[in-house]
C-alpha cells in the first residue's frame, strides 16, 4: 500500500501483534508511565549514535550540524510534548517498518508472556520488559511522528491514535525535522503534568541523565533550549566521582532493565590494550536469558562512539551481563564485519571475561549472601560454561555452587565437598533429575547415605550434559549414582549401618527368575549394594549414559532409543526374601511380583508403569491375594 500527497492518507493496519500490545498499553494500570520518556529518548539516543556511527565513512550524512542533540518541547496549553533528535531519522518505509510490525525479540518474548499472563498481571509485566516506542500510548491519545531519514530530502509524518491503525503521509518539508525524528505526543488528560517542566527535567535527569547524548530542555515552544543532561560518557569518568544512584540510572538506562545491579564492574584497562569497561550484572533474572538469539548485550565504542551491540563480547554463558566496552585502540573507521577478526577484540573478550570470573570470585568470598542471589538466578547459565569453555572450566568449576545430600538445602563449593570426601572415595558423585525433593529421596542414592557419602543434587537440564565433558574437580572425577557399579563396598559404612549380607541361593535364583521375566526390557538384573531400605531401583548399564541425560535427549528426539536400564535388587529386604521363598511352582504370582518390581523401580524415577492396565492388573491381584 503506498500513499499520495493528495489524497487522503491511506489507513494501515498494524500487525496482530502490535494491536495487542497496544491495547495493554492503553488500558495498563501500570502506575510508572515515567517510563515512556526514558524509551524514547532512548531512541532518540540510539537514533544519534547510529548517524554518528555512519557518518565515519559518510561524513556527508552529517552535513554542518554534527553535534548530536536531543531536545524535549513541553507545550501546556496544547497539553503535547515532543521529542526532537537529530539523528538517523526515517525513511517512509522504516517508518512503516518500525512502528508498524514487531521484528524485536524482546517484544516479541514480551508478547508470548502476556499471552500466558493473567491481566494485573500484564501491566507489570510492561515495567518489566520496557517495550519501547509503544510506551507512549500509556499517556497520549495520538502519536505523531516526523522523520527525516539522514541524507535524503523527503520527510514523512507516521500517526495514529493507538486503536489499530496507523496513517503514513508525506509531512511538510518546512516543517520537518532537517534530519533526524520527531516524536509529538497529544497527552491524554491525565497525563498533563508531562507539560510541567519541572516534573520532566527531574524524570529525564533521574531516568536518561546518562544517555551519551545532550538532552535539551523547552518548557514552552518558543523557549530557550535549556541544557539538563551534558552526554558526557559516564564510563570515562573516574569511578571516585560517579554515586552508586548515577550508576544504577546508567545501568537502568543503557540496560534496559528495572532492577539494581547486583555487581558493578568499572575499570580501565592499560597496557597492551587500552579499554574501558563497563559492566553490570544484573539482580533478576532478565527475561531473554534463554532466548537462544540473544547472545549477549555488551555494547562496543571506540573513544566514545557506538560502533555495534551485535559484537559478541562476552562468551555466552555470561549473556546476563549487560554493558559496555569502549576500546582506545580499534580503528574507528572499522568495518562491523572486520571488527570481528580484530585481535583487538580478541584480546579485549579475553580480558573482560577473565575479569568478570575473577569479581565473581572475589564477591563470593566477600559477601557471600550476594553471591549466591547471583549464583541462584545466573547458575545454570553459568554452568554452560563447564563444557563450552575448557580453559575457564576450573575457574568456572570454583564458582559453581551445589545442593548436596548433606548440605540440608544449602549452597555448597566444590572445594567444601572434597574437604569431606570419605576414605578410599575417589569420584564426586552426583544425581541428575528435576525435581530436588524426588532426587534427594531416590533409592540410588541410599548406599551413599548408608556411607556417609555427599550427593550432588543436580536439578538443572545442563547439568546432565556438563557432567559427561570430562569434568574433573581436583583430580576426582564425577559419577553419577545411577550409572554402573557404584565401587561402594570400599568405602566403610557410618557406624549403626549393618553390611548387607551376601545374596541367598534362594535370592540368587530369584533374580535369575526376574531376569528371565522381564526379558528385553531390561539389560540385567542383579543384586544390589547402593540399596539399603527400598526393594528395587534402576540403573544405567556400566557403559550407558547417565539415566536423566538419557530421558532428555529421547524426550527431545536427539536420541533413538534409551539404553535398556539395569534393575538392581536388594538381597537383604524383607520382601525380595519372601518372594525369594515363594514355591517354584507358583510362576503366575512370581511372574505378577517381577513385573511390578520393575514397574516400581520406574515410579520412583519418575516414570510411569512399562503398561499402565497390565500394572493395575497385577497390582488387584496380589492385594486380593494378601486380604484372603
Ligand atoms: P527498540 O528501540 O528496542 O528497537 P522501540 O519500540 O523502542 O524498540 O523502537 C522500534 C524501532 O523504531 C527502533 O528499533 C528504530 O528502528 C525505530 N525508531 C524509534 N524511534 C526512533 C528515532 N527517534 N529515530 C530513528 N528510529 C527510531
Ligand atoms: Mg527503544
Amino acid at each position: 500500500m503506498t500513499t499520495t500527497a493528495e489524497a487522503a492518507p491511506a489507513t494501515r493496519s498494524f500487525e496482530a501483534d502490535v494491536a495487542k500490545l497496544l491495547h495493554l498499553m492503553v488500558h495498563s494500570v501500570y502506575s510508572d508511565k515515567d517510563v515512556f520518556l526514558r524509551e524514547l529518548i532512548s531512541n532518540a539516543a540510539d537514533a544519534c549514535e547510529k548517524l554518528r556511527y555512519e557518518g565515519l565513512s559518510n561524513a556527508a550524512l552529517l552535513g554542518d550540524d554534527g553535534q548530536p542533540a536531543i531536545t524535549v518541547t513541553l507545550d501546556p496549553d496544547a497539553r503535547q510534548l515532543t521529542i526532537e533528535d537529530n539523528g538517523i531519522g526515517m525513511s517512509e518505509d522504516e517508518l512503516a517498518d518500525a512502528l508498524g510490525t514487531i521484528a524485536r525479540s524482546g517484544t516479541k518474548a514480551f508478547m508470548e508472556r502476556i499471552a500466558g499472563a493473567k491481566d494485573a498481571e500484564g501491566s507489570h509485566l510492561i515495567g518489566q520488559f520496557g517495550v519501547g516506542f509503544y510506551s507512549a500510548f500509556m499517556v497520549a491519545d495520538r502519536v505523531e511522528v516526523t522523520s527525516r531519514r539522514a541524507g535524503t530530502e523527503a520527510a514523512s509524518t507516521w500517526s495514529s491514535d493507538g486503536l489499530g491503525t496507523y496513517t503514513i503521509q508525506p509531512a511538510a518539508l518546512a516543517d520537518a525535522p532537517a534530519r533526524g525524528t520527531r516524536v509529538l505526543l497529544h497527552l491524554k488528560e491525565d497525563a498533563a503534568s508531562y507539560t510541567e517542566s519541572f516534573t520532566v527535567e527531574r524524570t529525564i535527569k533521574t531516568q536518561s541523565g546518562h544517555v551519551p547524548v545532550p538532552i535539551f530542555l523547552k518548557d514552552k515552544p518558543d523557549a530557550e533550549p535549556k541544557q539538563i543532561a551534558d552526554g558526557a560518557a559516564l564510563w570515562s569518568k573516574p569511578k571516585s566521582e560517579i554515586t552508586a544512584d548515577e550508576y544504577k540510572d546508567f545501568y537502568r538506562s543503557a540496560a534496559g532493565q528495572f532492577d539494581e545491579p547486583a555487581l558493578t564492574l568499572h575499570y580501565r584497562a592499560e597496557g597492551l590494550h587500552e579499554y574501558t569497561v563497563l559492566a553490570f550484572i544484573p539482580e533478576n533474572k532478565p527475561f531473554d536469558l534463554f532466548e537462544p538469539e540473544r547472545a549477549g548485550r555488551m555494547k562496543l565504542y571506540v573513544r566514545r562512539v557506538f560502533i555495534t551491540d551485535e559484537t559478541r563480547i562476552l562468551p555466552r554463558y555470561l549473556r546476563f551481563v549487560r554493558g559496555l566496552v569502549d576500546s582506545n585502540d580499534l580503528p574507528l573507521n572499522v568495518s562491523r564485519e572486520m571488527i570481528q577478526e580484530s585481535p583487538v577484540l580478541a584480546a579485549i573478550q579475553k580480558g573482560v571475561a577473565n575479569r568478570v570470573l575473577s569479581e565473581l570470585d572475589k564477591l563470593s568470598a566477600s559477601d557471600a549472601e550476594r553471591y549466591l542471589k547471583i549464583w541462584d538466578n545466573f547458575g545454570p547459565v553459568l554452568k554452560e560454561g563447564l563444557y563450552e569453555d575448557y580453559a575457564r572450566r576450573e575457574a568456572l568449576l570454583g564458582l559453581a555452587r551445589f545442593k548436596s545430600t548433606t548440605s540440608a538445602g544449602e549452597w555448597r563449593s566444590l572445594k567444601e565437598y572434597a574437604a569431606g570426601l570419605k576414605e578410599n572415595q575417589t569420584a564426586i558423585y552426583y544425581a541428575t533429575g528435576t525435581d530436588l525433593d524426588r532426587l534427594a529421596t531416590s533409592p540410588q542414592l541410599e548406599g551413599f547415605r548408608a556411607r556417609g557419602i555427599e550427593v550432588l543434587l543436580l536439578n538443572d537440564q545442563i547439568d546432565s550434559f556438563w557432567v559427561t565433558a570430562g569434568v574433573d574437580f581436583e583430580g576426582k572425577p564425577f559419577k553419577s549414582v545411577t550409572q554402573g557399579l557404584a565401587d561402594l563396598s570400599l568405602i566403610p559404612l557410618v557406624e549403626g549401618e549393618t553390611p548387607a549380607a551376601a545374596a541367598s541361593d534362594a535370592v540368587t535364583g530369584f533374580i535369575t527368575f526376574v531376569k528371565d521375566a522381564l526379558g528385553d526390557a531390561v539389560s540385567d538384573v542383579r543384586a544390589s549394594d547402593r540399596l539399603t531400605t527400598s526393594a528395587v531401583c534402576l540403573v544405567a548399564p556400566e557403559t550407558g549414559m547417565d539415566r536423566q541425560l538419557e530421558k532428555l535427549l529421547t524426550g527431545a528426539g536427539r536420541l533413538d532409543a534409551a539404553a535398556k536400564p539395569v534393575l538392581e535388587i536388594n538381597p537383604n529386604h524383607a520382601l525380595i526374601e519372601k518372594l525369594s521363598a515363594v514355591d517354584a511352582g507358583n510362576d503366575a504370582l512370581r511372574m505378577d511380583a517381577a513385573h511390578l518390581l520393575f514397574d516400581e523401580a520406574r515410579i520412583a524415577d519418575g516414570e510411569l508403569p512399562v503398561d499402565p492396565r497390565a500394572f493395575s492388573g497385577r497390582l488387584m491381584r496380589l492385594l486380593e491375594r494378601g486380604i484372603d
